[in-house]
């Protein structure tokens, strides 16, 4: 696609990256196809073809309006064009920059400044989500239905503490925030099975900074990103032979550090280092190792969700079916697999109307197999699938942990 950008970001970084991104696309529309909001809204506008010709227009120049923003805030981020498009664009991070300029040039009403704040406030800190999560657990009565039911249950307790494994091969395992606070059961599990497969999990916790770069508040993410890199390097000097994440939204950031912080003389080297190191936990585990578990306890029969983030954002799929089938799990195919479930960071929150008719959709998908239980690989995932679904929704980590001989 030819491009004249403007003067304002011509020759900049952001500039450059942008016009490398914007001259790969051919404008085929195939990426329409597998878009989950413009297969719901049918607007060429809510469609990738059309948001990248709107973050074309503004960077050449053009008019911007609230029209460009709300186009923009309905793209989950999801990726699932990039997975389609047979050149190569990169959608993701055009939407970054877009996302960005349309902010810069248009700006928001005081009210979604403020909730954006509070979710960039809340959610990156254990103490902070938890206790939101036990005040809106306590006042659930009194709340409309329609808010009681986006209120996760009380998570299942961690089961063994994982300071317990003390010998293998040092790994770093990074517990998150959301997820350490909404399901603490998830690291547990994941600490017990790494220690099963002679690693040794030492946990390091805190926000991968996803929450505050998806919501466009660069500088504050890369603070975040700093504030890692200087807390884990120790661990990668003294030998720690992975950086895992369960959360795969987290995993896709995480392996996005070098690439964020490539223009910091200071931290490149060690970001890219870091993100070198980081594997999802469906990467650190080996099939022929689970074929030796004892076979699942109830009838086995699963169906798992693939996050965007682990399918599209990092190209991991399949690699968890792989691994419960290896875990005598049975795992029923279901259709659309590729389209997100709504969750996608703060968009549930952020985009309900369309989150809901995103989350019905895939919960139809996924129960006409008739599972015992549905899997994912996201906490986000897990807690949006959770609200309305009639089977327990669990990270695929926990059933297989489960299976750990004491
Ligand atoms: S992003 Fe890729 S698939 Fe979509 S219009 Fe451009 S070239 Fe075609
Ligand atoms: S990231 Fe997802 S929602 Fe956004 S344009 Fe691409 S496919 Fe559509």
């Amino acid at each position: 696609m030819q491009t004249t950008l403007a003067p304002f970001i011509l020759g900049t970084r952001e500039g450059k990256e942008a016009e490398r991104i914007l001259r790969a696309c051919v404008h085929c529309g195939f990426c329409n196809a597998t878009c989950p909001t413009y297969q719901l809204l049918g607007n060429e506008l809510d469609g990738p073809r059309g948001r990248i010709y709107l973050i074309k227009q503004m960077l050449e120049g053009e008019p911007v309006t609230e029209r460009t923003v709300l186009h923009l805030d309905r793209c989950l981020t999801c990726r699932a064009c990039e997975t389609t498009c047979p050149s190569g664009v990169a959608y993701g991070r055009l939407a970054e920059i877009g996302r960005q300029v349309a902010e810069e040039r248009v700006g928001r009403s005081w009210l979604d400044r403020l909730r954006r704040w509070i979710l960039r406030r809340v959610f990156p800190s254990v103490a902070l989500t938890r206790a939101a999560l036990h005040v809106a657990r306590a006042v659930r009565v009194l709340l409309p239905e329609s808010l009681r039911e986006k209120i996760p249950s009380a998570p299942a307790p961690a089961g063994p503490a994982p300071s317990d494994v003390t010998t293998g091969t040092p790994v770093l395992l990074l517990t998150g925030c959301v997820q350490d606070a909404a399901a603490p059961a998830t690291n547990a599990a994941a600490a017990r099975l790494l220690g099963f497969l002679g690693l040794k999990a030492m946990l390091t916790d805190g926000c991968c900074g996803a929450i505050s770069h998806h919501l466009s508040a660069h500088e504050e993410a890369l603070r975040q990103i700093r504030r890692n890199v200087d807390a884990w390097w120790p661990h990668v000097e003294s030998g720690a032979e992975a950086i895992v994440s369960t959360a795969s939204g987290c995993g896709a950031v995480l392996k996005d550090y070098g690439h964020l912080l490539a223009h910091d003389p200071v931290y490149r080297e060690r970001a890219q280092r870091i993100s070198e190191l980081v594997k999802d936990v469906s990467e650190v585990v080996p099939a022929e190792d689970l074929a030796s578990l004892p076979r699942p306890s109830s009838s086995g029969r699963i169906t798992f969700h693939p996050p965007c983030s682990l399918q599209h954002g990092q190209r991991l799929s399949g690699r968890v079916e792989h691994l419960l089938a290896a875990a005598g799990w049975t795992l029923s195919p279901f259709e659309d697999p590729h389209l997100c479930c709504g969750s996608a960071g703060t968009y549930s929150i952020l985009q309900p109307k369309l989150a809901d008719q995103l989350l019905d959709e895939k919960l139809r998908a996924l129960e006409t197999t008739t599972p015992d239980v549905i899997a994912t690989a996201n906490i986000g995932c897990q807690l949006h699938l959770g609200r309305r679904a009639s089977v327990p929704v669990r990270h695929w980590i926990e059933l297989v942990a489960e299976q750990v001989p004491d």
